[in-house]
């Protein structure tokens, strides 16, 4: 019975909607691929201006009444749950500056077989909303930080704040979230120096440090004299450390995981551009303005804001959702393909 209970009964009534009369499983596209892992960004708004992310120009930011708001998010994350999704994590834009967003995690936390609530964030206003958001119900904690030097972390992040970060990753850690995951995007001629610093950061911080494929991202000047390969990167660590040992990963784990034997951390690699892990995604997300997005680097999106503001029921947003996710790509484009797409930057999907 519990294998059926994400089975969907579509009524068929409207004519607005297409694939009536369906009985379907709406989470699962024509790959057989199960999406029980929805990212959903509370914001498109940031407190750094990450060059990676963020064009130099800026973005031009939706209006307010056009971000969802916490209603609507806590409808659709209780749809997607009834559906089958069992992991939510939140994210931007930076999650933590949306007002009240301990309010909107305990809301999401508290949803019946939920089994993971997570944030993935620049860790500059931790301090002040860390314990807050552990009460509420998250979990797990993805921080960003990609250089251990000031200087640099201007430079990357167009604002000052480094302390802060190095601070929110410890309070992360003493406050209990598990695990604590830090996000470091390797960049040529920019971080990639750094390498074994981050390496050596896990001899006592028990962090799972994550080297991250730098990504296209319409605006963010991406070039591939600046991609650093996974493959590159493990030969200037096992330079310096000898073989590292390779850890079990997950069915749907993203990173290719390692760590230095006896050290308290770990490391892993995020290969979206060598080597794409298409084939066992998992991932939906939902932009601060209501679009459903099956692909991170696929344009296709439908607005689910637009359809529950004009009175779609839960329903007809299921079976807008299944023939999202029936449409999805088996997998997405090489990265000098996605380097010329017309996609939006990063910041206004959600990481
Ligand atoms: N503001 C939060 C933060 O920085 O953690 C959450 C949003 S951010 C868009 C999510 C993640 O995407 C961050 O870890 C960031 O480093 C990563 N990211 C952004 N642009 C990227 C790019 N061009 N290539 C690879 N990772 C990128
Ligand atoms: Fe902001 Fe995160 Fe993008 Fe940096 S990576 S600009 S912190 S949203």
């Amino acid at each position: 019975m519990a294998e059926h209970a994400h089975l969907i009964i579509v009524d068929s009534q409207s004519t607005h909607y297409p694939n009536r009369n369906t009985v379907t499983d709406i989470l699962t596209d024509n790959f057989g691929r199960r999406h029980t892992y929805l990212r959903i960004s509370l914001t498109e708004r940031c407190n750094l201006r990450c060059t990676y992310c963020m064009p130099a120009e800026g973005v031009e930011l939706s209006p307010r009444e056009a971000i969802l708001t916490f209603e609507e998010i806590e409808r659709l994350a209780t749809l997607f749950v009834e559906a089958g999704v069992r992991k939510i994590r939140l994210t931007g834009g930076e999650p933590l500056v949306r007002r009240d967003v301990e309010k909107l995690a305990e809301r999401l936390a508290a949803i019946g077989p939920l089994e993971s609530l997570a944030i993935t964030t620049n860790g500059i206003l931790l301090d002040r909303k860390g314990a807050a958001l552990r009460d509420a119900g998250v979990d797990s904690l993805n921080i960003s930080l990609d250089t251990f030097r000031p200087d640099r972390f201007f430079r990357i992040t167009r604002r000052r704040g480094l302390e802060r970060v190095l601070a929110s990753i410890e309070s992360a850690l003493e406050l209990g979230f598990d695990p604590v995951k830090v996000n470091c995007v390797v960049m040529r001629g920019i971080n990639d120096d750094e390498l074994t610093d981050f390496v050596a950061y896990t001899e006592s911080m028990p962090v799972q440090v994550r080297f991250i494929e730098y990504m296209p991202f319409s605006g963010n000047g991406w070039n591939d004299a600046q991609f650093v390969s996974y493959s590159e990167m493990m030969i200037a660590i096992e330079d310096r450390y000898g073989p590292l040992t390779a850890l079990q990963n997950g069915a749907n784990d993203t990173t290719r995981s390692f760590k230095v034997a006896g050290w308290a951390g770990s490391i892993g690699f995020i290969t979206s551009m060598s080597d794409h892990f298409c084939g066992t995604c998992n991932r939906l997300r939902l932009t601060a303005d209501g679009n459903l997005k099956v692909c991170l680097f696929g344009a296709g999106e439908i607005s689910l804001r637009d359809s529950m503001r004009t009175g779609a029921t839960n329903s007809e947003l299921k079976v807008l959702i299944d023939a999202a996710v029936k449409r999805k790509a088996a997998h997405h484009a090489g990265m000098y393909e996605l380097a010329d797409a017309d996609d939006r930057p990063m910041i206004l999907i959600g990481g």
